[in-house]
């Protein structure tokens, strides 16, 4: 079975207009690239795009970028929105020679990024009798201790960075069943999604990395 894993990289840089643009508005301009990764390692690119966005009044809510970015027709503006509100504002927080009462040039890349990868095959039945290997499934002591340990609840998402589960596209802050964040990563699924994948291969869909290091 294939199955799309959609991920976004995100990059924000955050600077102060010139002097002599100061009768300019805050300005957001995305470059937005999204390509398809395939199994073998290419890339198809669908469509580069650049969107500027005019945020009114001050501050940048992940509210208002969300929806100026569903007005231009982005895919996953909601997740955006969050982000870029956020990458902006942790940058007001941070960097204290922003002006954030004079008006800023918001630069964003943005590589919208579905992978289509296979699920991995079930292992055999009896797996004692086989060499160990990576695309080995998780052992039953992870599925224990990733649902008793690593839990997370819908509400403790909002606000945060990644809330969306990548096998699934869903929106994890909205969600009724299970989310479980893996403890090395602290990538966020719904538990359903996350075992069914770890059934098969003991390790993140999104970055690979084992859930727990030996
Ligand atoms: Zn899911
Ligand atoms: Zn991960």
């Amino acid at each position: 079975m294939e199955i799309e894993i959609h991920r976004a990289e995100v990059y924000t840089r955050v600077s102060n207009l010139p002097r002599h643009l100061m009768w300019v508005t805050n300005t957001v301009q995305i470059n937005l690239d999204e390509l398809i990764q395939h199994e073998t390692g290419a890339v198809t690119v669908l469509g580069s795009r650049r969107i500027r966005l005019r945020p009114r009044g001050r501050g940048f809510t992940p509210r208002q970028l969300a929806g100026l970015l569903r007005d231009e027709h982005v895919p996953e503006s909601p997740y955006l929105g969050r982000k870029i509100a956020l990458d902006i504002n942790q940058q007001f927080a941070f960097d204290s020679s922003l002006q954030q009462q004079q008006p800023v040039f918001v630069s964003v890349n943005v590589k919208l990024i579905r992978e289509r990868t296979l699920m991995p095959p079930l292992p055999p039945p009896d797996f004692l009798h086989t060499p160990p290997s990576s695309s080995r499934g998780a052992s039953s002591e992870v599925f224990q201790r990733l649902s008793q340990e690593q839990g997370v609840k819908s509400r403790d998402l909002v606000g945060k960075n990644e809330t969306q589960c990548s096998i699934c596209i869903d929106d994890l802050s909205k969600t009724r069943e299970n989310i479980i964040e893996l403890p090395q990563c602290l990538h966020v699924f719904h538990q359903d999604c996350l075992f069914e994948w770890l059934r098969r291969q003991n390790s993140c869909p999104l970055c690979r990395r084992a859930p727990y290091e030996l």
